[in-house]
């Protein structure tokens, strides 16, 4: 146990106990996304929390734990305001992504194809007025290692990341397809990070979704894509 999981155990024993647990054991864990485990005995609770927040403040560390528990009880969860300004400054992200980014499996960890760069899309996307330079601050773009056909694109909007399939990175795939999976990605950004969010593409994501000229039809084309695979 180190000094932080001490500290963590005794902030949970906090949270925890005003709820009437007992926390028998609080560890910081290497899980690749951000996460919290628990298990209950009776009301002893055994915890397990993301090191990304190893080095949080105290009261990070504690509206994490209060967020948790109401994720926990079912309920709509509930994060304060201090542990969202911290998850979504910029120093907790280019000190954490680093590490995410490690830990990460199948990335190209470049924005440059053999055919076609990633921040290009990202440009024409901009000078046509569909994305904004806020959308895309502080923001990592790279290929994935080998091209996937059924996961086209995917963004963590923690640590503000978003990974395209290299099946992209070919001259055979219209150029619009392209940009339209950088688009979709980069409404994620412009969502933000949302803790414990397993509804991405909520009805504001489609207003948006929505601004791009001639979506429908794109939607339509890119369920080509996993087609490809079997040829
Ligand atoms: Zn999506």
């Amino acid at each position: 146990m180190s000094l932080d999981d001490l500290r963590l155990k005794s902030i949970a024993s906090e949270v925890f106990g005003r709820r009437g647990f007992v926390v028998k054991e609080a560890v910081f864990t290497s899980f690749k996304e951000m996460n919290f485990r628990w298990t209950l005995r009776g009301n002893i609770v055994t915890l397990k929390v993301s090191d990304y927040l190893n080095d949080a403040p105290d009261e990070v560390l504690e509206e994490f734990l209060k967020g948790a528990l109401t994720y926990i009880a079912g309920g709509r969860h509930v994060f304060g305001k201090r542990y969202m300004e911290y998850m979504t400054s910029d120093g907790f992200i280019l000190r954490k992504r680093p590490v995410y980014y490690k830990r990460s499996r199948r990335l190209l960890r470049s924005d440059i194809g053999d055919h076609r760069n990633l921040f290009d899309a990202v440009q024409r996307l901009v000078e046509r007025g569909l994305l904004n330079e806020s959308d895309i601050q502080n923001t990592l773009f790279t290929w994935t290692s080998d091209p996937t056909f059924t996961r086209l694109g995917y963004c963590s909007q923690m640590f503000r990341i978003v990974v395209i399939s290299r099946v992209f990175d070919s001259p055979s795939i219209p150029e619009e397809l392209f940009d339209y999976v950088v688009y979709h990605e980069c409404m994620h950004l412009r969502q933000g990070y949302r803790p414990f969010n397993h509804r991405p593409h909520d009805a504001e994501f489609r207003r948006n979704m929505a601004l791009y000229p001639g979506g429908d039809e794109l939607e339509e084309r890119l369920r080509d894509i996993p087609k490809l695979y079997r040829k």
